[in-house]
């Protein structure tokens, strides 16, 4: 009987230790990846525009939800919002759930005071950043070093040229008379987007990269990019804003789910970013590459298309520049259609020449620097060469 008993009491002492394992173990692995994991796909449409806003460069993606949950990552450059606004209008959108402003650059922000204006926007999100003054440009006095102040903004002369951050200025005043809700973007947030889309944000993460940070080349503003993944069924997207190779490793060196279906191409195409380790982690099925005919910065850079092939050879590459709007278009399943404004006149795979560099350490400003775009070559001039 004595011995029974004590038979009796291992065996419960045995299925304790058991259970609690089972417990730490679903606590500490299980939970943290079920969380991880987007709801079921409702088999609804979830359709992501990346809207032409050439022909200098800008981005401008449209997402609508299986819900119907609309979806504005940036507005395209200060010329273009009426572009936006025609999309938005084209396809019957009167309300922004979301806007989201990647980084504080013209070409993604300038826009936004004119979709602002037409459309009722609930929350805007951005990485928090004031416009950052490159040396000449930046207005006096600079904040006092080591203070958290913004940089002030410079009072126009009357007669004289806007401000530098007019763009910027805009934006803000559009959001404050909007009154929607404001938030900085927390990488790990995530916004339900209703039918089984989820959108995730991966970055900014602190400490703010820069221009120490970008003495391989990359612009700081850019590398602090807001940068989303958008989960749907097996659906995914990762956008990155004008995300640099900074970001990229940083990522890299995070636990995240990096691989994606689709991938917005980083900054335009740049060389300073999409990085070939970064790429074969996402291994997309899909490249698309925002990026304007007019550019001078050659974007997207031959390297890049280089190293996307060598990540994946059979990816499927799209430019905004050769095929106009792109439209991509889902349900969740093993399903992505996409679809393009027009067929390229050109090879997509061939890469752009620069005329200028496009990092901080060559002096790279992001002011004053989208005037009057180059005159794009005539096809005489292009032959007798
Ligand atoms: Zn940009």
């Amino acid at each position: 009987m004595g011995r029974a008993t004590r038979g009796c009491g291992c065996a419960v002492a045995v299925l304790v230790v058991v259970v609690a394992a089972a417990g730490f173990a679903t606590w500490k692995f299980v939970l943290p990846w079920w969380r991880t994991q987007p709801p079921p796909a409702s088999g609804g449409d979830l359709t992501v525009r990346v809207l032409d806003v050439g022909p200098v460069n800008g981005d401008a993606i449209l997402i609508t939800s299986p819900s119907g949950k609309t979806v504005l990552i940036d507005a395209g450059d200060t010329t273009r919002g009426k572009t936006v606004v025609d999309v938005l209008k084209r396809n019957n959108i009167q309300q922004l759930d979301y806007f989201i402003a990647t980084h504080p650059h013209p070409d993604h922000i300038g826009g936004s005071a004119e979709v602002f204006k037409v459309v009722k926007v609930l929350n805007v999100i951005d990485n928090g950043q004031t416009p950052s003054f490159p040396p000449g440009v930046a207005p006096s006095p600079s904040p006092a070093a080591g203070k958290k102040k913004p940089a002030p903004t410079p009072t126009p002369r009357r007669g004289g040229p806007p401000p530098v951050t007019k763009f910027y200025d805009d934006y803000k005043a559009a959001l404050t008379a909007s009154g929607a809700h404001y938030e900085t973007a927390r990488p790990g947030t995530k916004y339900d987007l209703g039918g089984g889309a989820l959108l995730t944000v991966l970055a900014p993460s602190e400490p703010f990269f820069t221009r120490e940070h970008m003495r391989t080349g990359g612009n700081e503003p850019n590398a602090n990019s807001v940068v989303m993944r958008l989960d749907y069924g097996s659906f995914s997207m990762l956008l990155t804003g004008d995300a640099e190779e900074q970001t990229e490793h940083r990522l890299l060196t995070k636990e995240l789910n990096l691989e994606a279906r689709v991938l917005k191409v980083g900054h335009h195409g740049s060389k300073y970013a999409s990085a070939g380790d970064f790429l074969q982690r996402v291994k997309p099925e899909f490249a698309i590459v925002s990026c304007g005919a007019w550019n001078r910065y050659g974007h997207p850079s031959q390297a890049v298309l280089d190293r996307l092939r060598a990540a994946n050879a059979n990816v499927k590459l799209y430019r905004t520049d050769l095929h106009g709007e792109i439209t991509i278009t889902t349900r969740g399943a093993n399903d992505i259609n996409v679809k393009s404004a027009k067929e390229p006149s050109e090879d997509a795979w061939a890469g752009r020449t620069a005329q200028k560099d496009d990092s901080t350490r060559s002096g790279f400003i992001s002011y004053g620097d989208f005037g009057p775009p180059p005159r794009p070559p005539r096809p005489r001039e292009q032959k007798s060469k």
